[in-house]
């Protein structure tokens, strides 16, 4: 069995602000003392630069990138650029985008191929709706999105995948840690049936109203490798009890 060591990453959707990184000394302290688990901010694109100076050693991230090099693309930030401005990470095809900018499974993976090009980690996001999940189809869509969005691993540690059921993001409904187990080890069996022993060390993250009072609970869930959070991520006073749980678990 590989060990993983768990990643809790926050992802501050379109909120934040230059006094809002007063936040990030708490949370660098917090993940220096717990020790054990990796620790990510992922602001909007213009904090991104302001964050790393004020970082800690936190890693930064971004919340998207552009599977191209550079071009006629206005609005969007290319991985090159990413890293330039100091992040270590991009999340790519969350839900929100997928729905909003209308982002298929190839988009996504090109994505994250850019990223990972460009040495970036790549959280690649995955996730059924409450109407495929009614259907009983939800591990029929999320294969489909693992077999469609997700690129070869490159080197150990750099690809991630997050499971997040759409039903779930900010709505406070956590899926259950049945739900979960289910999901994230045919998770697991699709990445070790695709890239073997890498696919082993691949790491799985749960994203969905994850808070202080359920995060021990989800992270004891097996192949559970941390938690992709929204909301709880924007104060320190709720997110260093996740990062806590992350380093007791
Ligand atoms: C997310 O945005 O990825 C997320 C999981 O949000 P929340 O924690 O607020 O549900």
């Amino acid at each position: 069995m590989h060990v993983r060591r768990k990643l809790v990453a926050g992802n501050w959707k379109m909120n934040g602000s230059l006094a809002a990184l007063a936040e990030l000394a708490a949370i660098a302290a917090a993940a220096r003392m717990a020790g054990g688990v990796d620790v990510a901010i992922c602001p909007p694109f213009t904090l991104i630069a302001p964050a790393v100076a004020r970082s800690g050693g936190l890693a930064i991230g971004g919340q998207d990138c552009h599977g191209d090099e550079s071009g006629a693309h206005t609005g969007s930030v290319s991985a090159a650029m990413l890293k330039e401005a100091g992040a270590r990470l991009v999340i790519v095809g969350h839900s929100e985008r997928r729905a909003e900018q209308g982002e298929s499974d190839s988009i996504v993976r090109a994505k994250a191929e850019a990223a990972l090009r460009h040495g970036l980690q790549a959280i690649v996001c995955v996730g059924e709706s409450e109407a495929e999940r009614e259907a009983g189809k939800a591990l029929e869509r999320v294969g489909a999105q693992l077999a469609g969005s997700i690129p070869d691993p490159g080197k150990d540690g750099e690809l991630v995948v997050a499971y997040e059921p759409i039903w779930a993001i900010g709505t406070g409904r956590v899926a259950t840690p049945e739900n979960v187990r289910e999901i994230h080890h045919a998770i697991r069996e699709a990445l070790v049936d695709r890239f073997g022993d890498a696919g082993g060390r691949i790491r799985i993250l749960y994203g969905g109203s994850v808070k202080a009072d359920n995060a021990a609970e989800l992270f004891a869930v097996p192949d559970v490798d941390g938690a992709l959070v929204g909301g709880a991520s924007l104060t320190a006073a709720q997110f260093v009890p996740i990062i806590e749980a992350g380093a007791r678990s």
